[in-house]
């Protein structure tokens, strides 16, 4: 049977402690600050920006979200990110992606001021994470590392296989385990073969948006099985990997909910806290 990595248990243990460091900057007269910009009305994304509020609250970090209509033009969303990038009480910007599809979503991330881009989207962090500088690092990427690490699943040298290849997970986690020094193959949807690869994996992470794509057969036996997936199947929120099947043949396994997704959301808060911590150097 394989070992729970029970991302709800990490999370609250990581946010009591980051709820310690928000005290200790309150203590030195110094505030925490996050502000979300929703443009729209996608439903997934209200709930996910009810979330980050949700977390903010509990570690009494201010939180504002922008909520813009759908029709809001690109220079009404850059100003809005400029003025948030002087804001003194804000240390991290968020832009809720998606964006409505007349906005240009690189563009508008490469206004966030590097040092407020809570979400390690700006192509500057993103340039660091790839030359091994220290820099933000996307929440979702993190979080998975963090389970990884917390969860004691060996790494180094380990064979690391990610399938998804887009900017804000598969790449992203793909150049992390190469930190950790993984010899890392990254599969996306024109791989050839693709249970070739994944039965080779030591790490699989899963970053397709396919619900249960994943299933016993492609998986080594022993293997860390990470469900980066939220997909929605009839009203319930399913994994890309098929819990059923692949549980008994992994050595670790991330479910869905209560794996990744609880991580991020933490790490999110986590680059909040630590964007304020250098602030107040
Ligand atoms: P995306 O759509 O940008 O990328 C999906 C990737 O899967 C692509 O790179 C594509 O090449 C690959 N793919 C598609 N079909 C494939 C196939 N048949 N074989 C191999 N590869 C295939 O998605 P994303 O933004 O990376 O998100 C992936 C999933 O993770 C989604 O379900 C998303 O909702 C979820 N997600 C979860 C969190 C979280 O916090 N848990 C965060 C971000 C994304």
């Amino acid at each position: 049977m394989a070992i729970l990595m029970d991302g709800k248990a990490l999370s609250a243990r990581q946010m009591a402690a980051l709820k310690e460091r928000v005290d200790a900057l309150k203590s030195k007269g110094k505030s925490v600050g996050l502000a979300v910009i929703l443009v729209g009305d996608d439903p997934a994304s209200q709930v996910y920006v009810r979330n980050k509020g949700k977390a903010c609250e509990e570690l009494g970090i201010l939180s504002r979200t922008l909520r813009l209509p759908a029709e809001t033009t690109q220079e009404a969303l850059e100003e809005e990110i400029d003025r948030l990038n002087r804001d003194e009480e804000i240390d991290g910007i968020l832009v809720q992606l998606p964006l409505p599809r007349h906005l240009n979503e690189a563009q508008a991330l490469a206004k966030i001021a590097p040092e407020k881009d809570v979400d390690g989207f700006h192509i500057q962090n993103a340039g660091k994470l790839f030359t091994g500088q220290p820099g933000v690092v996307a929440c979702t990427p993190k979080g998975i590392l963090y389970m990884l690490k917390a969860c004691g699943v060996p790494l180094e040298g380990k064979e690391a296989v990610v399938i998804g290849r887009s900017n804000i997970v598969g790449k992203p986690i793909a150049m992390l385990l190469l930190n950790e020094n993984c010899t890392v193959t990254l599969c996306h949807s024109r791989t050839k073969d693709l249970s070739a690869h994944t039965r080779r994996a030591d790490i699989l992470v899963a970053a397709v948006g396919k619900p249960r794509f994943v299933t016993g057969g492609m998986v080594k036996p022993g293997a860390a099985v990470v469900d980066v997936g939220i997909n929605r199947v009839d009203g319930k929120v399913v994994g890309d990997v098929d819990f059923a099947s692949v549980e008994p043949v992994a050595g670790y396994i991330s479910p869905v909910p209560g794996g990744v997704g609880k991580m991020t959301i933490c790490m999110l808060m986590e680059n909040t806290v630590e964007a304020a911590e250098r602030k107040a150097i």
